[in-house]
């Protein structure tokens, strides 16, 4: 930590123990709760999603805050460059008030290996129609092209090849570079919730990453931030592996949505069961309470791995291993 960095610490701390009162902590708080109430738009600037305590905030929500505060946030960004194409942003947001001083800082990353990037899934393409529309016939072996799906109402032959020879199912996303700048921004939504939660003491109100969840579930998008209320102990000088395997401290607030992330978790390692089974999953995390999740997700993931390994996904999990081999190269 340099010196001038240390004395930026040091003043707020001292700031901040003879200025803020219970009474202005209050304030504060009755403040944010106000905003929320009068000006923001559940939607829009935060979320409400069932089965979870709080509210979660996403960027317009965070962007108020910052106005209400008087507050501007700062982004510095780094991107690791992964195997296969792959990439990560790690973004760094830094809030000053208006008079220059610095108040808090959060981090945020984004990767296109998150499962909802990394992923495209393919169905079985019809030969004279060009659409995903061929289901297996349940009256006689072989297969037909769905009219009420839009297909043309071909049928095919068991055993025809310009059907069954076709590679179908999850597979690895061809046009990775597409999302390159999706996953940044991503990032940077993160980070800025991640800061802004932290720098008002706004996670009493409004916890963090469920945004990702998908969009029947909610509007929106932000997580995997990390916030912090001092400024970075040789922050600038850690590596990003170090950064990334750095738990979000435990000081002032409690870690923003654990819980939420497994469910993030399961929902998306779902997209591989049945529409039906996918839909179960969805309700039943709804429902299941925090310290029953990791015995139900562990049922929902074996099943999910086996699947996957008879669905021929030995590719992905490759990928996997070679990601962690690179990774562990890093650290050295
Ligand atoms: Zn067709």
């Amino acid at each position: 930590m340099s010196t001038e960095t240390q004395e930026t610490a040091l003043q707020l701390v001292e700031e901040i123990q003879s200025e803020m009162s219970v009474k202005q902590v209050r304030a504060q708080v009755d403040k944010i709760l106000a905003l929320q109430r009068e000006v923001m738009q559940e939607g829009i600037h935060y979320g409400v999603v069932p089965g979870t305590e709080k509210p979660t905030l996403l960027q317009p929500g965070a962007q108020k805050l910052n106005l209400t505060f008087r507050c501007n946030a700062k982004f510095t960004t780094e991107r690791l460059d992964l195997p296969l194409s792959h990439r990560e942003y790690i973004v760094e947001a830094n809030i000053y008030h208006l008079s220059g001083r610095w108040v808090g800082q959060g981090h945020g990353s984004a990767s296109t290996m998150e499962s909802k990037y990394r992923w495209r899934n393919t169905d079985r393409k019809c030969p004279l129609c060009g659409k995903e529309t061929v289901f297996k016939s349940k009256k006689d072996p072989g297969w037909f092209c769905w009219t009420k799906k839009g297909g043309c109402g071909a049928q095919f032959k068991e055993g025809d090849q310009t059907i069954e020879g076709q590679v179908v199912g999850k597979r690895e996303n061809p046009d990775i570079a597409d999302l390159y700048n999706t996953v940044l921004k991503m990032a940077v939504k993160r980070a800025l919730v991640a800061a802004s939660l932290n720098t008002f003491a706004a996670s009493d109100i409004f916890s963090q990453d469920v945004e990702d969840l998908p969009p029947e579930i909610l509007e929106g998008s932000g997580g995997n931030g990390h916030a912090k209320t001092t400024p970075p102990a040789s922050g600038q000088q850690q590596t990003a592996q170090a950064k990334r395997d750095t738990p979000p401290p435990a000081a002032s607030n409690k870690p923003p949505g654990r819980g939420i992330g497994e469910r993030i978790k399961a929902i998306n390692a779902s997209a591989l069961l049945t529409p039906e089974e996918h839909a179960q999953v969805k309700a039943d995390i709804g429902k299941t309470s925090t310290p029953d999740l990791d015995a139900y997700l562990a049922g929902w993931e074996k099943d999910i791995d086996e699947r996957a390994a008879n669905k021929g996904f030995e590719e992905g999990g490759a990928l996997e291993k070679r990601i962690a081999a690179a990774e562990a190269m890093e650290d050295r």
